[in-house]
């Protein structure tokens, strides 16, 4: 099954219990502009290498389309189009005003030098300035992009349409980006987990964890836990894994892999594989890299009780119906890790405003409006007797029926 295909699964799944009409999921569904993009740069050998860019807008009956963006080499269309329909539901779900795009460019970034980046990420630009903006579409970091792209999406974006900060989330804070925003959605993650926890009545203190993937989410997910002594036990990212049954220093880890540039290999740990990470006797198993990664092939071998979905679409439904059956909790994306689209949202906020939070500003507001929104989608989970991503899709389709509704078209 596609990425999309699984996206459009779980929306039929919540059209049918809404009872939306065949018209209105239609028209809920359908993209509201693809495109397509050539970006050739030079590479610092004086060659001309020619790479593919997307940008899918997919709804913005709430407000501006919103959605990251992701330097990788397994991007496709398909694979955007489902992230920005997940992005329409995402930023639904935690109730921010805007509505869900994505974009991303197919190639290998960490074969290329800064230079050949910068020069990607700028002709990206030209290609694409007039459909994005700050009241059009405004994109932030994803995978394999960061602070540093976003400030050169910046600088592009402003020598066609002069001075405006607001056109792209997730830049340097020293130039226009918000103070949180690094750690916001690996935050926001473990935020969501300690709502769980305290829901199920469990110790946190008694749990361990599983982490797939040391970026931006993971990483600051396992700081996150590591401060509530929540033992995170394996971590893996591109390279490797490591595990270490009394829990991870993670301080410690986290320095070894800014000086390494991965975490395979970390002394105080054994070494461990990733298909063995996903089946590793761990309470929560969190994936925090790829998409797909829970699949029929090995659905069977999770062990964890608890699945936190910190990636985008990270389990197909064949497994997410396999861990239902097994009475598995799977907390789902749109809920899980819209904890950087809402600090997202507070930088745009003030980049129109000209005006800077305080770090305790953007944790209180993010904190507050990621518990109520879990709290609605466990109230309808519990009323209607359903699973949380079906709570979860049944909120956030719900507003943007809602919005389309009174709008009109
Ligand atoms: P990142 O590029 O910073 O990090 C990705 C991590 O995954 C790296 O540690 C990399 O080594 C690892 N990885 C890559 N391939 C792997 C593999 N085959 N096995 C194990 N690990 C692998 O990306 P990120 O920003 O941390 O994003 C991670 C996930 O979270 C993505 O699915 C992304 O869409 C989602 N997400 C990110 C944000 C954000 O604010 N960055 C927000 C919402 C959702």
């Amino acid at each position: 099954m596609s990425a999309y295909e699984t996206a459009e699964y779980y929306f039929d799944q919540s059209a049918r219990l809404m009872g939306l009409s065949d018209n209105m999921q239609r028209l809920l569904l359908t993209p509201e502009r693809e495109v397509k993009v050539q970006v050739a740069i030079e590479m610092d050998n004086g060659e001309i290498a020619t790479y593919i860019g997307f940008r899918t807008q997919h709804d913005q009956a709430r407000g501006p389309y919103k959605g990251g963006l992701r330097y990788h080499h397994e991007v496709d269309q398909d694979e955007v189009l489902a992230l920005a329909t997940l992005m329409t539901w995402k930023t639904s779900v935690v109730n921010i005003p805007f509505g869900g795009a994505k974009g991303g460019i197919q190639v290998n970034e960490k074969k290329l030098s800064p230079g050949e980046l910068e020069r990607l990420t700028r002709r990206f630009v030209d290609a694409i300035h007039d459909v994005i903006g700050p009241d059009k579409d405004i994109p932030a970091p994803d995978m394999g992009t960061n602070a540093q792209v976003m400030a050169w999406i910046m600088n592009q974006y402003q020598k066609f349409h002069g001075f405006n900060p607001a056109c792209v989330t997730g830049k340097p804070t020293e130039l226009h980006g918000a103070e949180g925003r690094d750690e916001a959605t690996g935050r926001g993650v473990g935020l969501m987990m300690m709502q769980l926890m305290a829901k199920q009545k469990i110790d946190p203190k008694l749990q361990t964890v599983a982490i797939q993937g040391f970026g931006n989410v993971g990483s600051y997910l396992a700081r996150y836990l590591y401060d509530q002594q929540v033992k995170v036990i394996a971590v893996s990212d591109a390279y490797g894994g490591v595990v270490s049954y009394e829990g991870l220093n993670i301080p410690k880890l986290w320095e070894y892999a800014q000086q390494n540039g991965s975490i395979a290999g970390y002394p105080e740990s054994e070494p461990l594989d990733n298909k063995s990470l996903l089946a590793i006797d761990a309470d929560f198993l969190v994936p925090a890299a790829l998409g797909g990664v829970l699949k029929v092939d090995n659905m069977k071998d999770v062990r964890a009780k608890y699945i936190i979905e910190a990636a985008n679409n990270p389990t197909t439904p064949e497994a997410d119906r396999y861990f239902e059956s097994k009475g598995i909790i799977v907390m789902p994306d749109i809920l899980v890790n819209a904890g950087g689209v809402t600090v997202s949202y507070f930088e745009w906020v003030q980049n129109q405003q000209y005006f800077k939070w305080e770090l305790d500003r953007t944790r209180r507001e993010m904190d507050r409006i990621m518990t109520e929104s879990f709290e609605k989608i466990w109230e309808i989970a519990t009323q209607k007797k359903i699973s949380l991503r079906l709570a979860a899709y049944f909120l956030g389709i719900g507003r943007v029926g809602k919005a389309t509704v009174l709008g009109g078209i």
